[in-house]
């Protein structure tokens, strides 16, 4: 039939079709709507049958041009044809590829010069390759047939037979593939034989994998449903069956939950102890769930539901006696040194003994009434301090002393109301509050339970998790706090409740005021050489496995660590530093290594490498314009350097180092008392209009504020401005008042440690501060001189390195800026 057209160019009837591409050896039904598609065809018909069909790039295109339809194209031989209204089908066979040379006329229909492409001759060399690759695809055609791909028989018994020749087999599967035209376009477009071979295998193996998986799918889909019905109508098959014996459960049907699971959750209500309200709802819950298909996935939330139910603590615990003589044993033996917080916790310990006593006598009194005594416990306890300083270790000694079971949840970053409170049962994955999960986890009634980092609560659009705390622990409401997943009330009010934080600053207001705060003000240098002694390293050799081999730590070696290799207010790094050492010495154990029995000043440096902290204040000068305030921040006392200095200018005042509004106005006042005292710094009366004065706190980007720092700023200020330097060993703090007068601050403890902690020999503090000395350790007041002030007058003649300020005239220790000079 080939031979029928010379290849060469011919002038033919163009038809545009969309969506779909006509193959060579393809009989196919096309319809044309199209006007000049019909006359195209109708034409042909009456002449000699043969049309041009070339497949249009967009099909959205209604006249398509020459650029709008692909350029390799089908000539066809229109074998049959009908009209229905206004349509035209007709049966095209594909004959050979052809290009398009040019459209020679648009009306009434398209023409086209076309010219044959010419098939590549198959040659001797690739002959065999072509041939299997034919063989496989006519294989795997059958396979696509055996798992469900649809074709005509007639085609299909054709392409099976093995007996079309390899340019017919890739057309005609090619046009059965299930691809888009544009892909079905490209296959036309394949000039090599092979290469089209290759490719229409390609599309056909995915076609057949994607068969195969359906295949599977269903059947086992098929299974499944048989399975369920089988299940299904064994179980309808038992209820008929225990109807007719009469054993019925009193739920009645089990729809799908099996009895067992039924039983069991019964059995664990009926032994959890729970109030009325609580067993009525699980009751009702658990009924819900045996009427629930098992597939149903409501029953997965319902059995979560009752689980959380069934696994709450709700009996009463086992009555706990607060004995103070044994809780002071506790906290002595687990605890070296924090007298004043012992004492404290002591105190407390005692009132919940007290408020006991008067409960049980009340009951006695009045055994029907019932619900008074909710008034015990009526105080939480908060300790507030910088980390490493034992708050969590005397929570759980607490603990130990009333035998109580300890919890721990740490409220760091909530944000949250839900977090606290729970969130409701219609969430998906919705949990209750840390509260209740605090509660579950402990398995008793009445722990002792620690919140964490009240003071880092967060508050947003949320709900405010600060009034949902206040709600669990005020001992108004907490008898019966209501979380959102449980739905019932707990009751907490025998939770014993101990919040911890670093800074009492950020506690909402309302949460502060329910709470008895005790303070951790941080260790001196032998308080934590003791505390590393008597409980650090015992501890770190025990949990290293180290005991059996007696090694002991020599105590300059603990002071070594202490001092070159910690800067804390507590003994957290301290710990870890320990650690490692036992880490190192379990390693030359284990390596069955030379290791030292006693650990020395030199083995430290081996273990732990340089010392990373160097005496602070040993390395300073005297400076001018720089002098060593006192801070409290989240991480205990620290000390702080205040510089200042001055340039040419016109009397303005420069703040930085991430400073409050406070320490400003501080700064502020300091340079106003300044210029009102030049006479008394010797200075020229309008100095202030000359000079800029710009005032720095350095140490790390942390926001600093508060009045505390007013003596320092002056102190440094009158230094810059006379030219006198500060003495470096003396640290100060204090607020200052325009007049010059010094008042008193808060933290005296905190402060007063870390300045002894980083070697200062003179501490200046407000008058007013005197009483706080009792808490000030021994060791600190006997390395320490303290001055206490009432006036700046009595802090500058410490502080500077000279004075009275008209002697540094006459010997000038230190040449003045000469912006400052004294007219004369
Ligand atoms: P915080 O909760 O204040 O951050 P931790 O309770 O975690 O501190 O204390 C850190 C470590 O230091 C713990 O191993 C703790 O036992 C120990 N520790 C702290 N203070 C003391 C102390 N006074 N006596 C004994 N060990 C202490």
């Amino acid at each position: 039939m080939n031979d029928d057209f010379p290849k060469q160019i011919r002038e033919v009837p163009l038809v545009a079709i969309r969506g779909s591409v006509v193959f060579p050896y393809t009989d196919v039904v096309l319809n044309f709507g199209r006007k000049k598609s019909i006359a195209a065809v109708n034409a042909a018909f009456q002449e000699d049958r043969v049309v041009a069909i070339f497949t249009q790039k967009d099909a959205r295109t209604p006249e398509p041009d020459r650029e709008d339809i692909h350029k390799i194209g089908t000539i066809a031989v229109v074998s049959q044809m009908m009209t229905t209204e206004g349509e035209l089908h007709a049966v095209v066979r594909g004959q050979k590829r052809i290009e398009l040379v040019e459209i020679t006329s648009f009306e009434p229909y398209l023409i086209a010069k076309v010219r044959e492409i010419d098939e590549e001759m198959i040659e001797e060399q690739n002959a065999s390759e072509i041939e299997a690759t034919a063989n496989k695809l006519s294989e795997l055609f059958k396979k696509a047939i055996n798992i469900g791909k649809q074709a005509e028989i007639m085609t299909v018994m054709k392409l099976v037979s093995g007996k079309v020749d390899p340019y017919e087999l890739v057309d005609q599967v090619a046009s059965l593939l299930e691809i888009p035209t544009r892909k079905k376009q490209e296959l036309l477009e394949i000039p090599s034989l092979q290469k089209r071979l290759e490719k229409v295998l390609e599309y056909l193996s995915h076609e057949v994998n994607v068969l195969e998986l359906e295949r599977t799918i269903s059947d086992k889909t098929q299974k499944r449903f048989e399975d369920q019905m089988r299940k299904a109508m064994l179980r309808e098959k038992k209820r008929t069956i225990e109807k007719e014996l009469g054993e019925e459960d009193e739920f009645g049907a089990m729809g799908g939950t099996p009895q067992e699971e039924v039983q069991l959750y019964k059995k664990k209500i009926k032994e959890g102890g729970m109030p009325k309200e609580v067993e009525d709802k699980a009751q009702r819950e658990l009924k819900r769930l045996s009427q629930m298909s098992q597939h149903n996935p409501e029953s997965g939330y319902v059995r979560n539901y009752l689980d959380w139910l069934v696994d709450m603590p709700w009996k009463e615990s086992a009555h706990s006696t607060v004995s103070v003589a044994k809780a002071e044993e506790v906290l002595d033996n687990e605890h070296y040194g924090i007298q004043k917080a012992k004492e404290r916790i002591l105190e407390h310990l005692s009132v919940m003994k007290v408020k006991e006593n008067e409960t049980k006598k009340h009951q006695k009194d009045s055994k029907d009434e019932e619900g008074k005594e909710s008034e015990s416990q009526s105080t939480i306890l908060c300790f507030i301090g910088p980390p490493g300083v034992g708050k969590t270790s005397i929570g759980k000694s607490i603990a130990k002393a009333l035998d109580r079971k300890f919890v721990r949840i740490s409220l760091g970053g909530i944000r949250d109301e839900a977090e606290i409170r729970g969130h409701r049962r219609t969430y998906v994955g919705a949990l209750p509050g840390r509260i209740i999960q605090g509660i579950k986890n402990a398995g008793t009634k009445n722990p002792v339970f620690m919140l964490d980092e009240v003071d880092k609560l967060g508050q947003d659009f949320r709900g405010d998790p600060s009034s949902a705390l206040l709600e669990a622990l005020d001992p108004e409401q907490n008898r019966e706090f209501s979380d959102h997943y449980l739905e019932v009330p707990y009751d907490l009010s025998k939770v014993m409740f101990i919040a911890t934080g670093n800074t009492l600053d950020n506690i909402p207001g309302p949460l502060r005021d329910r709470m008895e705060v005790i303070k951790f003000a941080g260790y001196t240098q032998d308080e934590k050489f003791h505390i590393a002694k008597k409980f650090l390293w015992p501890k770190q050799v025990r949990l290293h496995g180290l005991t059996d081999y007696k090694v002991t730590i020599a105590d300059e070696s603990l002071n070594e660590i202490i001092n070159r290799y910690t800067r804390e207010a507590g003994v957290r790094n301290l710990e870890r530093n320990l650690a490692t050492v036992c880490r190192k010495l379990a390693k030359l154990i284990a390596e069955k290594a030379k290791y030292p029995k006693v650990i020395t000043v030199k083995d430290i440096r081996k273990f732990l490498g340089p010392e990373k902290f160097t005496s602070l204040i040993a390395e300073n000068e005297d400076e001018i314009g720089m002098s060593t305030g006192l801070a409290v921040t989240g991480a205990g006392g620290e000390i702080l350097f205040i510089e200042v200095a001055l340039m040419p200018g016109r009397g303005r005042l420069t703040l930085t180092g991430q400073l409050g509004d406070v320490m400003k106005e501080s700064a502020t006042a300091a340079f106003t008392w300044a210029k009102s005292h030049w006479y008394d710094l010797d200075l020229p009366e309008n100095f202030a209009s000359k000079i800029d004065v710009h005032i720095h706190v350095p140490e790390g980007a942390q926001p600093k504020d508060g009045p505390s720092a007013g003596i320092a700023i002056t102190t440094a200020l009158v230094s810059a401005l006379t030219g006198i330097p500060v003495h470096r060993e003396v640290g100060m703090t204090g607020e200052v008042t325009l007049r010059g007068r010094v008042l008193e601050i808060g933290g005296v403890k905190e402060k007063v440690i870390a300045a002894h902690r980083a070697g200062l020999k003179t501490i200046i503090l407000p008058k007013g501060n005197k009483k706080d000395m009792e808490d000030v350790p021994q060791e600190v007041k006997d390395e320490v001189h303290f001055i206490f002030a009432e006036k700046l007058s009595d802090v500058l003649p410490v502080a500077l390195t000279k004075w009275p300020i008209a002697g540094v005239k006459t010997k000038k220790l230190v040449p003045r800026p000469s912006f400052l000079a004294v007219a004369s």
